[in-house]
């Protein structure tokens, strides 16, 4: 009956499936510790100190939050160099997007992005009643940006850019994503998503708030979810122009953003050994996950990320399983359509020893499913 009664469009959506819950794979295989890399949060915990702001505001759980998180858009407007008007808290990085397709897409509006990547895009698109175009990534997994910008039509609105791409971890090259903003006509809007932004391995590499000072028609979005250690607090934002950010906050809820999350992510800015020691220990952890999985002769794409794509050259539900019942989850990339890909983020050094010891049992077939 329900299924008569619900708009058409909700039939054509693909469930989002999560990373295996901790607690959901200890109850099933009876296991007492898990080690989860498939879902790029933080492995070294939240910063301490936005542990401690965030218990002082739980006591203060009864009020409501400031609505527009005023301290947060500051401290960030001064990062940035942006006004804090420019800028837009969500509910995570996920509710963002779906506020800026909210906002941005009218029925049979075209939205263009790549494919493999974030599925939030083609989500809200479709709820929108657009029409999503993807195209698939150049050969290295990057967004190709030359054959977006053949794909604009009249009735293109909005272009995701994710950049590092999820779950490739690529990133496009600068010189080529502004020349392709400069060719975005005037009617499209291009939406950066920049998740692992912080992660980006080059030196001076510009990101959207650069090209939001620049002038160029973009909004950029970012979470505290992955570098700050905070994705069960729920905290992202966007930025932009403030006429495109306009329509953004015209269509988000009073109280997306809690109060816990916000004065976590305010404490987090401020923690600059914690963020350091973060990209400091995802760099030396890649760099080793990287030698051992070339060792096994999988495939890795270079990452910008705080996440390894791998092509393992064999059946990867087989494996992830293997490593499930090891106490091990990572994403495979079966949901994109590969069948030998995995997505695993980077642990801290314990959990990537016990990943590769892990593998290596698998692949020396000790461990049979
Ligand atoms: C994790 C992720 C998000 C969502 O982050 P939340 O703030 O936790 O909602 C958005 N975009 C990309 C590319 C991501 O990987």
């Amino acid at each position: 009956m329900s299924h008569e009664l619900q708009r058409t469009i909700i039939a054509q959506l693909k469930p989002y499936i999560p990373g295996k819950a901790i607690e959901e794979v200890k109850q099933e295989l009876g296991l007492k510790e898990i080690i989860r890399l498939a879902s790029n949060e933080n492995p070294l915990g939240p910063s301490p100190k936005a542990v401690q702001a965030m218990q002082k505001a739980l006591l203060e759980s009864q009020l409501y939050p400031e609505a527009t998180c005023r301290e947060l858009r500051e401290k960030l407007g001064g990062m940035y160099g942006i006004a804090p008007d420019q800028i837009m808290m969500g509910n995570g990085a996920d509710n963002v997007i779906t506020l800026i397709g909210t906002a941005y897409i009218n029925p049979g509006d075209e939205v263009i992005y790549c494919i493999p990547t974030f599925p939030a895009y083609r989500t809200i698109t479709l709820l929108m009643g657009g029409n999503p175009v993807e195209i698939p990534t150049a050969r290295n997994y990057t967004y190709d940006l030359d054959t977006i910008l053949a794909a604009i039509t009249d009735k293109t609105k909005l272009i995701f850019i994710c950049n590092p791409n999820n779950p490739t971890g690529t990133i496009v090259e600068e010189a080529q994503l502004k020349a392709f903003l400069r060719q975005v006509p005037p009617h499209v809007v291009v939406v950066l998503d920049e998740a692992y932004a912080e992660f980006i391995n080059r030196e001076g590499y510009r990101t959207g708030p650069d090209f939001v000072k620049a002038g160029y028609q973009v909004i950029f979005v970012r979470t505290f979810s992955k570098l700050y250690g905070l994705a069960g607090t729920r905290i992202g934002y966007a930025a932009a122009s403030k006429e495109l950010i306009a329509p953004v906050q015209a269509v988000r809820e009073p109280f997306a953003a809690n109060r816990i999350g916000h004065a976590g992510a305010v404490a987090s800015l401020d923690d600059e050994e914690y963020r350091s020691k973060s990209l400091r220990t995802n760099k030396q952890e890649m760099k080793k996950l990287i030698n051992e999985f070339q060792s096994f002769g999988y495939h890795v794409t270079p990452s910008h990320a705080n996440f390894l794509f791998v092509d393992m050259k064999k059946d990867i539900i087989h494996i992830t399983q293997a490593l499930m019942k090891q106490g091990i989850l990572i994403r495979p990339c079966t949901a994109w359509g590969l069948q030998t890909h995995a997505r695993i983020t980077v642990g801290t050094p314990e959990q990537n020893e016990r990943l590769i010891h892990a593998l290596q049992k698998i692949n020396a077939g000790l461990f049979i499913t």
